[in-house]
């Protein structure tokens, strides 16, 4: 299937009805036990497609299968979350006395995970500014082992030069890692970019409908042995639902992408017109720093951006957001309804501190009617002044 184009890949990978009596999607496998017809099996256990519920089954093959092609990768391992993605690839590729380069703009999961795990096992981790590119050379240690990227960050919006990254990084034989959580495969492929390992929150734009936590992470040739054997011995799967949810989020990724895109465009650009705006981090956006880079990598933008108000009183602020009905106010995005969330960059940057004034929030623009998502922020706005 990896021929195939993405519309194409979208709607049959990971699909074989002729392996479920003819019904379409890959049916719902509740699996612990998976019994062998024989002793001989038994002794081949290593070949057996499925062994034990853990491990895989029907479900996860499919899911797995379907977002490797997609990722034109050698292979796909489903995990239980976005954050066990990010922390299974992180523990893939160190080990006590490395050293692992992670982008200042990380997911805050996974930055404390770093600081709280990571280095209790013996990894150094250091924070380097979002926008480094080819100067993350200069970071690079003897014992650098992985060099972590978040391209946009889901917080701040930054794009780092993502190619100059990776091909320092190659050249020193460190392993990169993405989080493509925002972008996902259809805007931006990571390994083909010469990156080594490819993460997704599926939570996010892959299963789309708020319903779901699953993670996925894929690898090359080279690192996804090391991907799946890591998920194996920590234990991490997948359940079943999720699994069967996921594939299924996949089959409209690319009709959904393509309208979250359009209207958090138009959203950003009307938002860039309003006084109580101060900024917009919209990546598409000539005023998003690493807007080049984002032109250069990315084939397009999903639905979540940045804004930075001028407000910062927080009454005012909690006025205006209590009001949103249809601006929910809560972590994730992704799905088919728009989110408002308050972020504090300032309280998360090492690297460099985060000096940009006024109050942000990330937006989520989801298939309400963009005039009704309009007229709400605008009656928010009022209730600012
Ligand atoms: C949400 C998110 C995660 C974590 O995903 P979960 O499925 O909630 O564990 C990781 N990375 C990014 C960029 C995210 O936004």
């Amino acid at each position: 299937m990896t021929t195939k184009k993405t519309g194409t890949l979208l709607t049959h990978a990971g699909s074989n009805p002729k392996a479920f009596h003819g019904v379409v999607n890959t049916p719902v496998h509740r699996a612990s036990t998976i019994v062998f017809n024989t002793y001989a099996e038994f002794e081949n256990i290593s070949k057996a497609p499925f062994s034990y519920g853990r491990s895989g089954t029907p479900t996860s093959a499919s899911f797995e299968e379907a977002v490797a092609a997609l990722e034109g990768a050698a292979g796909s391992v489903s995990v239980s979350s976005g954050l066990s993605a990010i922390t299974i690839a992180l523990m893939s590729f160190s080990k006590a006395g490395d050293h692992v380069l992670v982008s200042d703009n990380v997911y805050g999961p996974c930055r404390k995970f770093c600081r709280e795990i990571l280095t209790k096992y013996g990894v150094e981790v250091e924070f380097y500014p979002p926008l480094a590119g080819a100067g993350i050379e200069k970071l690079f240690r003897k014992n650098t082992s992985a060099l972590f990227m978040e391209s946009p960050g889901s917080l701040t919006f930054e794009v780092g030069d993502i190619g100059a990254m990776a091909g320092a990084a190659r050249a020193k034989n460190i392993t990169t890692i993405m989080d493509n959580s925002w972008a996902t495969p259809l805007l931006f492929k990571p390994l083909e970019n010469g990156i080594d390992v490819s993460l997704m929150s599926a939570t996010k734009y892959i299963s789309g409908h708020s319903d779901v936590i699953l993670g996925v992470v894929s690898g090359t040739a080279d690192s996804y042995p090391q991907l799946k054997k890591t998920a194996l011995q920590l234990g991490v799967c997948a359940g079943s639902e999720e699994l069967y949810l996921g594939l299924r989020g996949l089959r409209t990724l690319e009709v959904r992408m393509k309208e979250h895109q359009s209207r958090a465009l138009e959203m950003a650009h009307w938002l860039e017109q309003q006084p109580a705006v101060k900024r917009v981090l919209h990546p598409a956006l000539p005023s998003c720093p690493g807007h080049d880079n984002w032109k250069k990598y990315f084939k397009g933008a999903s639905g979540t951006f940045g804004i930075i108000l001028r407000e910062t009183d927080k009454t005012k602020i909690a006025k205006m957001l209590d009001g949103f009905e249809l601006f929910h106010m809560g972590a994730s995005w992704g799905g088919y309804e728009s989110l408002c969330f308050p972020v504090q960059p300032k309280s998360d940057r090492t690297a460099e501190p985060w000096t940009e004034e006024g109050f942000s929030l990330r937006l989520h623009i989801g298939f309400e009617d963009i005039g009704d998502l309009k007229a709400e922020l605008a009656d928010g706005f009022k209730r600012l002044a």
